[in-house]
């Protein structure tokens, strides 16, 4: 019997979005620990995860204060629910908190165990709302094409990618927009600005065709994450704002990935200038320390959610971990030790370098284009640099850029024909480069063996 560690992973367990083949030929990569953006195998190897974990492990993998802050916590209150009037003193200070860091001047905080689980629950809050307001017809929920929202049934409804058919999603009444990338999206001979202005008309056209009063939000991610970081045109959050105000539809941002200064800003919607509704926030929220998410609502969508819980008794809804102590706990230090512990800063500090760095690696000429904002960006291959043709799909391009890393010592994230960086926010300039180079040595590699 083969007891390794990669048998053991294969013969048990499930992994989520899986290339299983690749898997089969390659084995499972069982991991033990991490040391600062570090990773380390059982087999000892160590890989500099660029994609801190999955975008959240923003503090790294050994951070000792997070680690203190929960167990403090389990020490003082292990576990509790915020359920039939009762929390925890860690919930009540984590709301404040979240709210003295949010855009909104008030609000009120929600907590979920996930990113799904929150924009499951904000959708569930928006079709509480249209029956306690009278308006039972205000379901509808707008994203965008290559939008990632989560993996239950209301957020992989959101979620603009084709895989869900396979769970025949997303479910009635979940529409989706046109992604707003310019450099994919745009037609021949078309300005950005043009571009943008199209993607307002078809906001303008899709409300008209469905009436305002059938929507109940629009939600988008500021820049778009699991689709491959993809940032909107110039001007579109300006230009789509106003037609959603005019109609009294709310702007939610997903910030899960955004929030908490990977876009070099405490929120995404800061980085792009606009006033959402409410916010969706959880992976860089405990830092990855701790499973949560959060929904938190503007003064206007938390006075009428108040109200409406008001007439009909209760909002019935909630999760067991809900506003778990521990989780606040944690979530109250990882907000500290990115805001006012040097994080934030060196996202900044650090983004002019990473910048630097994905331009130098976009002259390849098998790199159509090089986006991002802040510590995240992708690199995107192409067969021919000047018509954007990919490489056929058979040829598993990016996959093949990823195991090269991998093989190399670095996790980076293969997403469509894109390879995706998000380092943790603790990075060096001696650890950037560490990055670039390596993945500079595969690209060179995959792309002359093709
Ligand atoms: C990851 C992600 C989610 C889902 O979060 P889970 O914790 O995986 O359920 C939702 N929205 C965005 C933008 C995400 O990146």
């Amino acid at each position: 019997m083969d007891t390794s560690w990669e048998a053991r992973a294969e013969a048990a367990s499930f992994y989520g979005f899986t290339d299983l083949p690749s898997v089969h030929q390659r084995g499972t990569v069982v991991l033990t620990h991490g040391q600062g953006p570090y990773v380390v195998d059982t087999n000892g190897r160590r890989y500099l995860d660029a994609n801190s974990g999955l975008w959240n492990m923003v503090a790294g993998f050994d951070h000792p204060g997070l680690a203190a802050a929960a167990k403090a916590q389990y020490d003082r209150f292990p576990g509790y629910h915020a359920f039939f009037g009762r929390m925890s003193d860690q919930t009540v200070t984590l709301s404040e908190r979240l709210i003295e860091v949010s855009p909104f001047e008030r609000g009120r905080v929600f907590y979920t165990n996930s990113g799904s689980e929150a924009n499951d629950t904000l959708i569930k809050m928006l079709w509480f709302l249209a029956g306690a307001e009278d308006q039972p017809q205000r379901r509808k929920i707008l994203t965008r094409a290559n939008a990632y929202h989560g993996v239950t049934l209301g957020a992989a409804s959101m979620t603009g990618k084709p895989y869900n058919s396979v769970f025949g999603l997303p479910l009635p009444g979940f529409l989706h927009l046109t992604c707003p990338h310019y450099w994919r999206e745009g037609h021949a001979d078309e300005s950005e600005a043009a571009f943008t202005a199209r993607m307002a008309r078809e906001l303008e056209d899709t409300i008209a065709r469905e009436g305002a009063d059938t929507i109940a939000a629009f939600v988008a991610e500021p820049v778009m994450g699991a689709g491959g970081a993809i940032p909107p045109s110039a001007g579109y959050f300006q230009a789509i704002q106003p037609i959603l105000k005019k109609h009294s539809i709310p702007l939610i941002s997903d910030e899960v990935i955004c929030g908490l200064g990977r876009t070099g800003e405490v929120w995404g919607c800061e980085s792009y200038g606009f006033m959402p509704d409410a916010i969706i926030s959880s992976k860089v929220l405990t830092a990855g320390y701790f499973p949560m998410g959060a929904v938190i609502l503007g003064p206007d969508l938390a006075d009428r959610l108040q109200a409406a819980s008001e007439t009909a008794e209760e909002f019935p809804h909630g999760f067991t971990a809900s506003g778990h102590p521990v989780g606040c706990a944690i979530a109250l230090k990882a907000i500290d030790v990115v805001l006012n512990e040097g994080l934030l800063d060196n996202v900044r500090t650090l983004t002019p370098l990473f910048e630097e760095g994905m331009a130098r690696l976009a002259e390849h000429p098998n790199i159509g284009e090089w986006r991002g904002k802040g510590l995240m960006g992708a690199l995107e291959a192409v067969a021919d640099k000047d018509t954007k043709t990919p490489f056929p799909g058979h040829l598993s391009v990016s996959e093949r850029i990823a195991n090269t890393c991998t093989d190399h010592g670095l996790i980076c994230r293969p997403l469509g024909q894109s390879i995706v960086l998000c380092p943790p926010f603790i990075l060096t300039s001696g650890q950037m480069d560490e990055m670039f180079t390596k993945l500079q040595g595969a690209l060179n590699e995959v792309f002359s063996n093709l």
